[in-house]
């Protein structure tokens, strides 16, 4: 595999490490045939994503909202991780990640074994449901099997309206999810970005965080990102390949 040495030296640094930071973003993902769904000349080129203030108002919003993430859902929850998501999840169990970031909604870390422990899905997921007049959370399927016999808008026994546990538009992030995200980063010695192009803010910001508390820091993302001339390793390859051998390579005897 190209670039081979600086994958040995980050795996060094790892295997030196004692709190390792991973986020990941969409890149990772795409190895299981997860679309970018609103990608030109795709069926939701068009779609507006609904604001959370147009989906509280508006019934019309909530079914255009449901029919957008019912639709995406067969395709989402058909997918499988990939060699990628079961790398880190065996490096978390094997004691060597600290902590997984993830800014992607398709529940593929916790499917690939990550413990909810070590995970914090900071846009939400899309593999639960939440009332968003109670605040009760339960699995996607039976708001999901309903939507699909015609229910275009289903609803908790509460009478609240049921949104899928992402992240709208327009909507907070849970703070206390972002708060142990930020200090993971701010106490990590090493601090990776796989699959994300680290636009997304205030995310985004765990790279400079980590790197102003000394850790070093390493981008495992083919496309440029706004930190490639701070951070320590640059690797470009496809990561269901990458993660497993850096895996492996931290893994291997010291
Ligand atoms: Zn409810």
């Amino acid at each position: 595999m190209e670039g081979l040495e600086g994958l040995e030296d980050l795996a060094r640094h790892w295997r030196g490490a004692r709190s390792v930071v991973v986020l990941t973003g969409a890149g990772l993902s795409t190895a299981s045939g997860i679309p970018d769904f609103r990608s030109p000349g795709g069926r939701w080129e068009s779609y507006q994503p609904v604001p959370i203030q147009d989906f509280m108002a508006s019934r019309a919003a909530r079914e255009e909202y449901w029919r957008y993430k019912g639709e995406t859902w067969a395709l989402i929850s058909a997918a499988q991780p990939n060699a990628g998501h079961l790398s880190l999840a065996e490096l978390t169990r094997a004691g060597c990640l600290e902590l997984l970031v993830t800014q992607n909604v398709d529940g593929l870390h916790a499917r690939a074994g990550q413990p909810a422990e070590r995970l914090v899905e900071i846009h939400g997921s899309d593999a639960a449901v939440v009332c968003m007049g109670c605040g009760a959370r339960s699995p996607r399927e039976a708001a999901q099997q309903e939507w699909e016999v015609g229910v275009a808008t289903p609803e908790c026994a509460c009478g609240g309206p049921l949104k899928p546990a992402t992240i709208s538009f327009g909507q907070g992030l849970v703070a206390a999810d972002l708060e142990r995200a930020m200090r993971a980063a701010e106490s990590c010695d090493l601090f990776v970005a796989a699959g994300t192009s680290l636009v997304v803010g205030p995310i985004n910001q765990m790279l400079p965080l980590a790197r102003s508390g000394g850790a070093a820091t390493a981008i495992l993302t083919a496309s440029e990102t706004p930190f490639d001339s701070e951070c320590d390793w640059k690797l470009e390859q496809p990561l269901e390949a990458l993660l497993p051998a850096l895996a492996r390579a931290v893994q291997s005897a010291q």
